[in-house]
């Protein structure tokens, strides 16, 4: 890994006898993008890619993937900025409709795109039957990183991550990445990359090589403290519903997930006012976006949302803190609800 090497933060290298070197410009790839991508890859058990930012990765993944007049299907309830995304692609002629990702993808469809868990409704897709389908497969594993799940060994083509959360994991770093089992595909998508120039920054992939050597520590405590979390919640008067992979029993969760089910987890309270209280009252946990930091954050995602979510729906992403600390804040804060 690279955190021992410094930065090469040049835009340009010179040509060798007038030949192009292994690198030439820093829009194309960099030392330290090629060595966090090394890592990467070797987590997911493919080749890996670095973004500016998880959108990128999405960005560039749809645009090698798709085309006017193709159909993506996208799991119900994944990240609401991927919905986003594709809307706006609607006047390139792309539309998308919204599946059940428990179960298999439209047949009509042209790409599939799973999240493994989905943000924030924490439903675990079938993999298995995404690959089953003729279209390519994407899957955001984004909440559940290659420590817990790697879709690649399922079937899927290409997994990615907003990098920005878990694998980054210090809230410090914006980030993208995407992993793939076929060299062709890869280098499609490396071709749009350089051609739109959403390539990570030097200081954003010594970042991620530095914060990779912690992911496992990191997300299995995270996974335990979040389990132990979503207990506590279930058994609150105050709260409704818990959404965790871990509460289960979900048998795609039990069969894609293992070593734990990540650090992410929502609950309802009874409205969006009860959310408010709750979410502005917690002291050690901070009310802010953005998820898989070592430091624990806690959101009403019905502000972004909308109808999308329950009006009373909390985010939780759970950090690293001492599990008790963490529940006497959540405690706390549910007294206001
Ligand atoms: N995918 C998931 C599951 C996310 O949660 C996010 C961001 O919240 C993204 C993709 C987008 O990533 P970024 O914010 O790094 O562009």
């Amino acid at each position: 890994m690279a955190h021992e090497t410094p930065i090469d933060r040049s835009t340009r290298w010179p040509y060798v006898d007038g030949e192009l070197g292994e690198f030439s410009y820093s829009r194309f790839d960099h030392p330290a993008g090629v060595a966090a991508e090394r890592a990467l890859g070797e987590l997911e058990g493919g080749q890996a890619l670095l973004f500016a930012s998880g959108m990128a990765a999405a960005t560039a993944a749809v645009l090698a993937l798709s085309a006017p007049g193709k159909t993506i299907a996208l799991g119900e309830g994944c990240y609401y900025g991927t919905t986003k995304l594709f809307e706006l692609l609607a006047p390139w002629g792309v539309r998308f409709v919204e599946y059940d990702q428990a179960g298999p993808p439209p047949p009509d469809a042209d790409l599939v795109w799973i999240e493994i868990p989905g943000n924030p409704l924490l439903t675990v897709p079938d993999l298995e039957a995404a690959a089953a389908h003729p279209a390519p497969v994407v899957c955001d594993a984004t909440a559940a990183t290659p420590v817990l799940c790697r879709p690649l060994e399922h079937g899927v083509d290409v997994v990615l991550h907003s990098a920005t959360k878990y694998l980054g994991g210090h809230h410090d770093t914006l980030l993208g990445a995407l992993a793939f089992r076929d060299g062709d595909l890869h280098d499609r998508v490396k071709a749009v990359r350089m051609q739109t120039g959403a390539i990570a920054s030097p200081d954003s992939a010594w970042l991620l090589s530095r914060s990779l050597k912690t992911l496992e520590l990191r997300v299995l405590r995270q996974s335990d403290t979040a389990l132990e979390l979503a207990r506590r919640l279930a058994a609150d008067p105050r709260v409704e519903l818990v959404r965790y992979p871990g509460l289960g029993p979900d048998p795609l969760a039990a069969r894609y997930m293992s070593g734990g089910f990540g650090g992410l987890l929502s609950f309802d309270v009874a409205d969006a006012h009860a959310a408010r209280r709750v979410e502005t009252s917690t002291k050690l946990i901070a009310n802010a976006t953005s998820l898989g930091g070592v430091d624990t954050t806690i959101e009403g995602r019905f502000r972004w949302e909308g109808d999308r979510v329950p009006p009373g729906l909390l985010r939780l992403s759970v950090g690293v803190e001492d599990v008790e600390a963490l529940w006497a804040d959540l405690e706390q804060a549910l007294a206001r609800a």
